[in-house]
């Protein structure tokens, strides 16, 4: 018999081995003077006309068949190998075959009275559950002790059994939401009846749930999944990175107790052990970042994407798959429904919505007909020529603050940018302080009195003088949170002023106490990255201020109106959720920009329109589709030579008149992390011919030591 063999590494086909192995079976295998593990696609016993080696060892099964559907067609999307599509499919602690040990699972005995309050919650969340427990997860949710559970084992109330490999959540968090009387508004309704029809037909479509923030999505997410888990199957639901927080957990776990949560900072087993759980169907719903789009149920039902314009679903190394997209093509495969949930869709996705390709559903009125707050714009530059300062904060922004503190109520302020100066230059000469290895500017971070350089993290000093001139002292300028933090807290020293960015937030117990500090309204006013601007909900915070809404602006990307757009919708979307109802202040270099305009006003379709017509015009998605190609090395003119070369090689593969081709051109970072970087743009309506000619020319195509070719479908950064 021989094997077909997949293998981690960048080469599309598979390789024939003697020997045999379930297909989807991990097998180590020899590959030129190395071993690697692969996975088994195909066996058969036609022997090739080729000397064969053997397998060395075949282990436990990982992938089924729909796994390697779906693998099969990311490597055929994202031109990567199937091999390594495979193995980003899979946990690595699952790859590396680690196992781990037991754990205690209780669940339901006799039915006896409890006694005690505490012993009346464990068993109603033992016997809701309908299925086993571990210890430490009912324990903790319940607020209950060892001893209060050994009472119920005595009683014959409870039966623990110890079974290898823990099974749902190692996390649990002590968030529970209180059960809330909700009557579905009209529109939620029609938005899971679409859903619904999407759902049942012959071949499941997908949904687009445009609701505007607070609208009650994650509401039609609950339910929608309610009915797939009634009749029988799964469901995932992806919540990009940053909005994987206690809070949005809770709600998924307050409604379906066999809840398993993929974080990115789970440890490796506890990862395998939600895997597990997942694939021997023991848990309903999946909850997670990217990679939760690959999680290994068998009865997916229903697939949610929440905040589907993300760019952290992009994945930005190999494979660079897009778990959107990704879940869709599975849900296709699988006979499932997806629903994509945001108040701002990406332009893509509203596109296909606009040409049937997906359902719409809208909602566009908060819970209970709430105001959406009102949001206005304050000119920084005439800000500045009225003050004849340099103000941080405008009079406006610092009147409403002040305001809503002294009433009680809690403010936010948005920068998306951390650290204390972000630009420091000499005054004499030209010197700009600079990352060694990047083409970035340093970032002084106070708390730490470090330069740290955003893109590769390395870090310095901050010099005293110039370093070119050494005579020249420092302009240092620019503004990150660090600073914001540090003058509200100078001029205000009575508010409670937190900073939430990645900096303070080390740890996910610091995030657990700044949330809890805004819950309980210890907190006055958080100064944030991006890190809050999903997913809060605390109704007494009545006033939201954009520090800048530029930030986006200076990226070299196509996309940066849209994404002006988002973040001021999504972080406006913070404000006035409570009965206070709220403001939020928006302050900006470039205060007539449709992007500020148009999200200043709710304008979502004026937005959309005006940004459309400049895609059309521009050749950009969703008018077309994109491959970007990146060759990298340490060496400028190796890098240079190379990519003119590979360009050379593909001209004649691609069809002119159907695909266009931009560059080689240096990156807008040249270098990063000591490597140069040029870019190629391949644009084209349809991507296939422009696939088939990377497929003939990649495979072939040799590069110096040191120079690496990245091949990057669908781009999300353009950096
Ligand atoms: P979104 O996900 O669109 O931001 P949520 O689903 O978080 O909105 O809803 C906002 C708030 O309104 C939440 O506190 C939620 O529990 C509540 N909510 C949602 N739907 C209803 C409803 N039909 N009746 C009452 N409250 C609701
Ligand atoms: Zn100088
Ligand atoms: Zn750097």
């Amino acid at each position: 018999m021989f094997v077909e063999v997949v293998l981690p590494i960048p080469i599309d086909r598979p390789f024939t081995y003697r020997g045999t192995a379930e297909i989807g079976a991990r097998v180590v295998v020899p590959f030129r003077k190395r071993t690697l593990t692969g996975y088994a696609v195909a066996v058969h016993d036609r022997a090739p006309a080729f000397p064969v080696r053997d397998v060395i060892e075949v282990r436990d099964r990982v992938a089924d068949e729909r796994v390697l559907a779906l693998t099969r067609w990311v490597a055929d999307h994202y031109l990567c190998s199937w091999g390594e599509a495979i193995a980003a499919a899979i946990p690595a602690a699952i790859r590396r075959h680690k196992t781990s040990g037991t754990i205690e699972m209780a669940s339901p005995g006799a039915e006896i009275r409890p006694r005690t309050e505490r012993q009346r919650i464990l068993l109603d969340l033992l016997r809701a559950a309908r299925a086993p427990l571990p210890v430490h997860d009912l324990l903790a949710r319940a607020e209950a002790s060892r001893d209060t559970l050994h009472r119920l084992v005595k009683a014959g109330a409870v039966r623990i059994a110890r079974v290898p490999a823990p099974d749902v959540d190692a996390l649990a968090d002590a968030y529970v939401e209180a059960p809330k009387d909700i009557t579905l508004t009209p529109e939620q309704r029609a938005a899971i009846e679409t859903i619904g029809r999407a759902a049942g037909g012959e071949r499941p479509t997908t949904v687009l749930l445009h609701g505007v923030t607070g609208s009650g999505k994650t509401e039609v997410y609950l339910q929608a999944i309610r009915r797939a888990v009634d009749a029988g199957r799964q469901a995932i639901v992806l919540v990009p990175e940053i909005a994987l927080t206690p809070q949005t957990v809770a709600r998924f776990r307050s409604r379906f107790p066999r809840v398993a949560v993929l974080h990115s900072v789970l440890t490796d087993a506890d990862r395998a052990a939600q895997w597990r759980a997942a694939r021997a169907g023991d848990v309903d719903v999946i909850v997670g970042a990217r990679s939760a789009v690959f999680a290994p149920c068998r009865r997916l039902g229903i697939v949610i994407v929440d905040e589907e314009h993300e760019t952290t679903y992009k994945q930005d190394n190999n494979p660079r798959y897009h778990a959107r997209d990704v879940a869709i093509r599975r849900a296709e495969l699988e006979g499932a429904a997806v629903v994509l949930g945001s108040a701002t869709p990406s332009l893509e996705s509203l596109h296909r919505a606009r040409s049937g390709e997906y359902r719409l559903a809208r909602l566009p009125y908060r819970i209970g007909r709430r105001e959406m707050p009102a949001i206005r714009i304050i000119d920084m530059a005439r800000e500045r020529i009225e003050t004849k300062r340099f103000p941080l904060i405008s009079r406006a922004l610092e009147a409403d603050y002040k305001a809503a503190v002294a009433r009680g109520e809690q403010v936010i302020l948005f920068l998306n940018r951390r650290g204390y100066l972000t630009y420091i230059a000499c005054r004499r000469c030209e010197w700009v302080f600079r990352c060694k290895r990047c083409d970035v500017g340093m970032t002084y971070h106070k708390d730490r009195d470090r330069c740290e350089c955003h893109q590769c993290g390395s870090l310095q000093p901050l010099p005293p003088l110039c370093l070119e001139c050494g005579m020249g002292p420092l302009n240092r300028l620019g503004l990150g949170t660090e600073r914001i933090e540090e003058e509200l807290k100078e001029k205000f020293p009575d508010f409670a002023v937190r900073r939430m960015d990645s900096d303070a937030m080390r740890t996910r117990r610091d995030y657990r106490e700044a949330l809890t500090g805004l819950w309980e309204g210890d907190t006055d006013v958080i100064v944030g990255t991006q890190m809050i601007a999903k997913g809060l909900d605390v109704p007494n915070v009545t006033v939201v201020g954009v520090v800048s809404a530029d930030t986006a602006f200076h990226l070299p990307d196509f996309r940066a109106a849209e994404r002006t757009f988002q973040l001021i919708t999504q972080v406006a979307g913070r404000a006035g959720r409570g009965p206070k109802g709220g403001t939020v202040v928006v302050q900006t270099f470039n205060p007539t920009h449709y992007a500020i305009t148009c999200a200043a006003r709710y304008d979502f379709d004026g937005f959309a329109e005006r940004e459309a017509a400049a895609r059309r015009d521009l050749g950009y998605p969703p008018f077309t589709s994109l491959i970007r190609v990146i060759v990298s090395g340490t060496k400028e003119a190796r890098v240079r030579e190379t990519a003119q070369r590979l360009a050379e090689k593909l001209r004649p593969e691609l069809p002119e008149l159907l695909v266009q081709r931009l560059g080689p051109a240096p990156a807008p970072i040249f270098r990063i992390k000591g490597r140069y970087r040029m870019a190629m743009l391949l644009k084209a309506s349809d991507a296939e011919p422009a696939r088939t000619a990377l497929r003939k020319v990649m495979p072939g195509f040799s590069t110096p030591p040191g120079v690496s070719v990245a091949v990057d479908v669908d781009p999300v950064s353009m950096v």
